[in-house]
């Protein structure tokens, strides 16, 4: 039987790192092709093209390197892969999956895997998580879902994963929402059917600059105070609870909404921000009536992403369309 061909590319990260001698840290060190050689159950299951595109900690993968690995994953689709599979550090992981979920235009799977415990590790989690991306980048039930992350057995939903926990094998969740599927036996589950995706062009600009700020108790305005003259061209506030800031932020974002778009999520973790509850300063309302626009469930960071990619193929007025409730 002529078996699916299947595409994996490395870019570092836990799943990839060892230590070079007792007491050393571990790094990035092993490659994608030596990463295959620890699921030898693979070479079953597809035709596999392995590429080792970095070995990074995934602190560092910028925006730039990752419009090169989408280049390389829609390459491998125009080749005839069935599926294409990302290892990567976990620490962005929900980031890259965001970021790779509006670019992603194909029918084909895009699957981000990485490792909670280093390869060198004893029970290194790498080998299954990648054996477990493979068949979910392979099954027919994964396709026209976008990009998605494997981990721990479930399959999350690239605007809903976040990483809940810093050092945890079991480290990644939808809060609210829950894993789109999981793997059980050798076959991938989903609880519900693929959902309506919002896509975006390619940037034709990569030097927009998108800042992240978390709203905090007593906190001075000198950062907002001077994020236009930085030359900023968005920003998104972690705010408190449902979306809200204090009053001197308040003011403060009235006048940078008036000028570059300005995002306010959650900084809780979970939940979405209100819209029509609240109306004192610095509230939903009050934000909103200043230029402001809440992202709803999405949190903060993945609010980053996507105010990055629409400022970067100008189509910031359509920010509203893309932060509408489902
Ligand atoms: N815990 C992270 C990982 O799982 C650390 C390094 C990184 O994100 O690259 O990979």
């Amino acid at each position: 039987m002529d078996l699916p061909k299947l595409a994996i590319a490395a870019l570092g990260g836990t799943v990839s790192m060892q230590a070079s001698h007792v007491g050393a840290g571990v790094v990035p060190a092993v490659s994608g092709e030596a990463l295959l050689t620890t699921v030898p159950e693979l070479k079953n299951l597809a035709r596999i093209t392995v590429e080792t595109l970095g070995l990074h900690p995934s602190a560092s993968l910028s925006f730039e390197f990752l419009l090169s690995v989408l280049h390389w994953a829609n390459a491998q689709v125009e080749k005839g892969a069935t599926g294409v599979v990302i290892t990567q550090g976990t620490d962005t992981l929900e980031e890259t999956a965001a970021f790779f979920d509006y670019l992603w235009h194909h029918d084909a799977p895009l699957i981000l895997t990485g490792a909670m415990r280093a390869a060198s590790q004893v029970g290194a989690d790498g080998p299954a998580n990648l054996l477990d991306a493979c068949r979910v980048a392979l099954a027919s039930n994964s396709r026209c879902r976008g990009a998605q992350v494997v981990m721990g057995g479930q399959v999350h939903h690239a605007n809903s994963v976040r990483k809940t926990d810093s050092l945890a094998l079991q480290a990644f969740s939808s809060p609210v929402v829950g894993p789109t599927g999981m793997l059980l036996e050798d076959s991938v589950r989903y609880f519900h059917e693929p959902s309506q995706r919002k896509l975006l062009p390619l940037p034709q600009r990569t030097t927009q600059a998108i800042a992240l700020l978390e709203s905090t108790l007593s906190a001075e305005t000198l950062l907002l105070d001077n994020i236009l003259d930085l030359g900023y061209d968005g920003l998104v506030i972690a705010g408190f609870g449902a979306g809200h800031v204090s009053e001197q932020w308040a003011d403060a974002v009235e006048k940078i909404a008036r000028k570059i778009p300005v995002l306010i999520a959650t900084r809780t973790g979970s939940g979405a921000t209100a819209q029509a509850s609240y109306g004192f300063t610095g509230s939903e309302m009050d934000l909103i009536g200043r230029g402001a626009l809440m992202t709803g469930f999405l949190c903060p960071r993945k609010a980053r992403i996507l105010l990055w990619l629409l400022v970067g193929c100008q189509r910031q007025d359509e920010l509203a369309c893309f932060l509408a409730r489902d």
